[in-house]
């Protein structure tokens, strides 16, 4: 028996072709991150036989990383509002059912202390990895067996259920939950995996693209604003769908980032424009109008650099946007470009920093081949798709985890009623 053991390891082979039996499992779980945790948790704790499988050596690798090593992992105004799906409707169940309290009251139960940050943000006070050991201790409580470095070799649906190909053993399961994620931040083990099996057992994919991401911009912009990298403004920004945001925008080396820009970067195409309302608070021809009564000699420039970083200003200035003249030689019709400007500055992004950076991925499983309420294929008994890999992608703001945490419950729930 050591022999075939050693033989199989060797040759990366299953067990069962050496004669060693299949290992047997109420559900097999592909992806060790936010979803996939709970969710083995959830259903282990409810009596059964757990596996979670995972491609990393560490289980909750994007939770380490999220909400700058303190993730965000839920927001005080959970709203299907907003989360961007091809079905706007799906997502409402789940959230409905396992709320960003029920997860607050677990965080509590654990006493991770915990802060709210900005727009209902919730902060862990420490560190992400409270919330990793959190969930790491929920699995345990639920004898949930995890095997870590697996790389899934193939994947079959027989009578007996789904069964799959490990690098060291083949394990069976009467049903398979996807949580394998989407596609940003490969270097965390980001793989188009669910994507794959999806399409395998027949499920619409919808096309994926890189969400909460920064813009790049085009080489003559970026030279002329190379020098404002750092400098950030709040400002309100919008799609071409008249989506917008308030938040900061923040000048990079490469293009622009910032709160805003990320949110705005999940509804914008290839192509399109967005505008920037750089003084959302301030009328800028009320502001002027008061300036020019008090101080017509006054630069133009200087003026507004009470408005507005001095070093945007002086650029936008040397682009001509802004008037090289003082008050008194600003000519009424100059002030109303200028303020429209101002409102509603006009940025055509390149493109996106791409899925090496982006938090999310947009797109993925089609949810109209999913029940809501279970999260399972409606056409394939057994298999189920939870967290990113499915068309639901939530805003910057901790909207992603609870997502993740809701569509885990509704499925654990669902597999342990299926038992
Ligand atoms: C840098 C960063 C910061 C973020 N910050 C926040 C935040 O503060 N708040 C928030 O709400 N959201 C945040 N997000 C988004 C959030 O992390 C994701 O939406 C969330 O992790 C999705 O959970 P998931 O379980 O579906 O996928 P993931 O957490 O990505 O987990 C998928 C798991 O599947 C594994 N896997 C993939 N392919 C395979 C395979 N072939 N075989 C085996 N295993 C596989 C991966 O290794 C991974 O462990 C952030 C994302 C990033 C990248």
């Amino acid at each position: 028996m050591l022999l075939v053991r050693a033989a199989r390891k060797l040759y990366n082979l299953p067990p069962q072709k050496w004669g060693l039996s299949v290992e047997k499992f109420d559900v097999i779980i592909v992806g060790a991150g936010a979803a996939g945790l709970f969710c083995a948790a959830q259903a282990g704790q409810q009596g059964l036989n757990v596996l979670l499988v995972d491609n990393g050596k560490k289980p909750g690798r994007k939770i380490l990383m999220s909400g700058g090593g303190r993730c965000n992992f839920t927001n005080l105004y959970i709203e299907p509002a907003a989360y961007l799906s091809n079905n706007p409707h799906f997502c409402k169940s789940a959230l409905a059912r396992y709320t960003q309290w029920d997860f607050i009251d677990l965080v509590g139960r654990y006493q991770i202390a915990c802060h709210e940050k900005t727009l209902g943000q919730l902060f862990c006070d420490d560190s992400a990895q409270q919330i990793v050991d959190m969930l790491v201790a929920e699995c345990e409580k639920g004898n949930v067996t995890q095997r870590l470095r697996s790389d899934i070799l193939h994947t079959e649906r027989t009578d007996a259920g789904y069964t799959l190909t490990l690098n060291g053993a083949e394990v069976q399961a009467p049903r398979l939950v996807i949580a394998s994620g989407g596609l940003s931040m490969p270097g965390l083990g980001a793989t188009p995996f669910g994507y794959k099996i999806a399409e395998q057992f027949g499920l619409k994919v919808l096309p994926t693209r890189a969400g909460l991401v920064p813009f790049t911009l085009h080489k003559p912009q970026l030279e002329q604003f190379n020098t404002l990298s750092g400098v950030s403004v709040e400002a309100v920004v919008s799609a071409h769908n008249g989506t917008s945001f308030r938040e900061n925008i923040l000048f990079t080396h490469r293009g622009l980032s910032g709160p805003a820009i990320l949110q705005i970067s999940s509804y914008w195409q290839p192509g399109e424009r967005v505008t920037i309302n750089l003084l959302p608070d301030q009328s800028v021809e009320a502001f002027l109008d008061v300036r020019r009564a008090s101080n017509p000699d006054q630069n133009l420039k200087t003026a507004l650099s009470q408005l507005l970083p001095k070093r945007l200003v002086e650029i936008m200035q040397a682009t001509g946007d802004i008037p090289d003249v003082t008050l008194k030689q600003l000519h009424t019709r100059e002030q109303t470009a200028l303020a429209e400007r101002l409102h509603g500055w006009q940025v055509q992004p390149n493109g996106t920093e791409g899925y090496r950076t982006a938090e999310v991925t947009l797109g993925g499983v089609d949810t109209h081949a999913l029940s809501s309420r279970t999260m399972e294929a409606r056409d394939v008994p057994g298999i189920y798709f939870i967290g990113e890999v499915v068309d639901v992608t939530g805003w910057l703001g901790g909207y992603n985890f609870q997502w993740a945490w809701s569509s885990a419950w509704a499925c654990a729930q669902a597999l342990v009623e299926a038992k």
